[in-house]
């Protein structure tokens, strides 16, 4: 048996990171078992343009790496793989039902259903369909339809006995049949719902495991029922638990992001996507740019493995202790039998520091690889960039250090990509730096030796501040925090020497010159 799993997004214009997660076990699963995995597009219910309402997800997806087998833009033997683009197979189905008795016609309006399901209610017992509408023979249907009635199509569920099956990851699980539905599963207007289009398409897809949101458990006994009905092979059943919000047990979703503002790290994880979307001019609505829309971590410059990294221990563990994984181990190790069966909660600062993990890992042509793009959409390098920027871009990724924690964290090093005459001070830093008593003429005397140092290296630049500040009995910090100011405009950034280095010395005289100049006329 070749495993086969599939993801089932519906096109609601962007990926949730639960859904990744979702996404990540079905596509180890069906890697490690040498498998394929597929992508269903259930778009049965969709008003919107479905294109452009799915392209965000299959984005997403690529941009992690999970490549289908089959599915949009693959296609594969069983096209095609939209559900709206197969709604014969389920009618087929539906009819199928009707002809071998698991399913009947039902003549009853949508109020007279309602008010059976009231009387219910009021008696305070569970609501069971007296099917006193339903029609099984075109006798009883044609009398119906003679008082002007029109019928849709339900399921004859059972009404004793449970139906049990062995969950994967939940073990062995039982409902009673008496608490299930006569469900719908075709309209009047002959289009079929969804569980029945599921089960059918799964069924044509040869889908052998079933991995999904735990949220449809309680779908599984309908399913299983259209399933055995229509003669189908049962898949194996496997319920995850749902990604839980950071700090609790509720399942995320980006609908509640005022709640999860108030958990600090959270917020800190907001606010530095926020801080860089805003530097490249990125739409930064709450509504479609959130830590729980995937989008939200390509825009800031996460790397694709550090959140699938962090994914995988979302619910799934090796042992105790291992947390970094290759693809290929992740893919090696991975075993529904080691899902945990409670929800699991979001942690934000998990995920950073997964990232800062990974991110130190990079080899640093990769990291200048990856920060260009950034440059590119705040206009510091031109696209293509020219062939002479790499050895400047190596070295200010070689300054920047671990300050560089997502590849978007390079626009705050955005002094080195600005004209001089354009270089903004960080106010309070000029105030208390470069105002100081004596500190601009300090800072004019430096520039004098500055201009003679050969070469305008890191090491050469350090000995001929260590010579000033013996020359003038200071001490560095008289001197280097106005430095800073003059050539950075800020009060902190990457080390002083190798800020000279990369800039060079005409720039490093004109910062410092213009530096000198505001600070005369803001005092004068
Ligand atoms: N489209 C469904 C969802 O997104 C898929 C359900 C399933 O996996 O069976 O929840």
């Amino acid at each position: 048996m070749t495993v086969r799993t599939r993801f089932a997004p519906s096109p609601t214009g962007y990926l949730h990171i639960g859904g990744v997660r979702t996404a990540l076990f079905n596509w180890l699963f069906a890697r490690k078992h040498g498998g394929q995995f597929i992508l269903r597009i259930d778009d049965t219910d969709q008003q919107r343009n479905v294109e452009a309402a799915l392209e965000p997800i299959l984005e997403g997806f690529r941009w992690l790496g999970l490549d289908w087998d089959e599915g949009p833009g693959v296609d594969g033997p069983h096209a095609p793989y939209y559900q709206s683009q197969r709604s014969e197979r389920h009618q087929a189905a539906a009819k199928q039902l009707l002809d071998t008795g698991f399913a009947y016609r039902d003549y009853a309006t949508t109020e007279e259903v309602q008010a059976e399901r009231g009387a219910a209610e009021k008696e305070k017992r569970d609501f069971v369909y007296s099917r006193r509408w339903m029609a099984e023979t075109d006798e009883q249907a044609a009398a119906f339809e003679a008082e002007g009635r029109q019928f849709v199509v339900r399921l004859k569920m059972p009404r004793e006995g449970k139906c049990a099956f062995h969950d994967l990851i939940r073990g062995d699980v039982a409902f009673d049949w008496a608490k299930e539905q006569d469900h719908v599963i075709q309209r009047g207007d002959g289009s079929c719902l969804y569980h029945l289009a599921s089960v059918v398409d799964d069924a044509d897809f040869e889908i052998t495991h079933v991995i999904r949101a735990e949220e449809h458990l309680s779908n599984t006994p309908r399913q299983i029922f259209i399933a055995q009905s229509l003669g189908c092979k049962l898949p194996e059943y496997a319920h995850l638990p749902y990604v839980a919000e950071p700090g609790g047990t509720a399942k995320i979703s980006k609908r509640k992001l005022d709640k999860y503002l108030k958990n600090r790290d959270f917020k800190s994880l907001c606010d530095h996507g926020n801080a860089i979307a805003a530097k490249i001019g990125h739409e930064t609505s709450a509504d479609t740019f959130n830590p729980v829309i995937v989008d939200f971590y390509r825009e800031v410059g996460y790397l694709p493995h550090a959140i699938i990294n962090y994914l995988l221990l979302l619910g799934w563990s090796l042992d105790d202790k291992t947390e970094e994984f290759t693809r290929d181990e992740m893919i090696q190790h991975f075993s529904l039998e080691r899902v945990n069966n409670s929800p699991a909660s979001f942690d934000p600062q998990k995920l950073s520091a997964f990232q800062m993990r990974h991110m130190q890992q990079l080899p640093i042509k990769q990291k200048v690889a990856l920060v260009v793009p950034f440059l590119q959409k705040a206009g510091f390098v031109a696209s293509p960039p020219p062939c002479d920027t790499a050895p400047l871009l190596t070295k200010i990724v070689e300054a920047a250090g671990d300050r560089l924690k997502t590849a978007g964290d390079i626009l705050e090093f955005d002094e080195f990509f600005v004209a001089d005459a354009e270089l903004q001070y960080d106010e309070k830093a000029f105030e208390k730096r470069v105002r100081a008593e004596g500190a601009a003429a300090l800072l004019k005397g430096f520039r004098a030796l500055l201009a003679d140092t050969e070469p305008f290296d890191h090491a050469t630049c350090e000995a001929a501040l260590r010579s000033f500040i013996e020359s003038k009995e200071i001490k560095i910090g008289d001197i280097i925090h106005a430095l800073r100011v003059a050539v950075t405009g800020k009060g902190v950034g990457v080390g002083m020497f190798e800020a000279l280095e990369i800039l060079g010395k005409d720039r490093c005289l004109a910062r410092i010159d213009r530096c000198l100049e505001r600070a005369d006329s803001a005092a004068s």
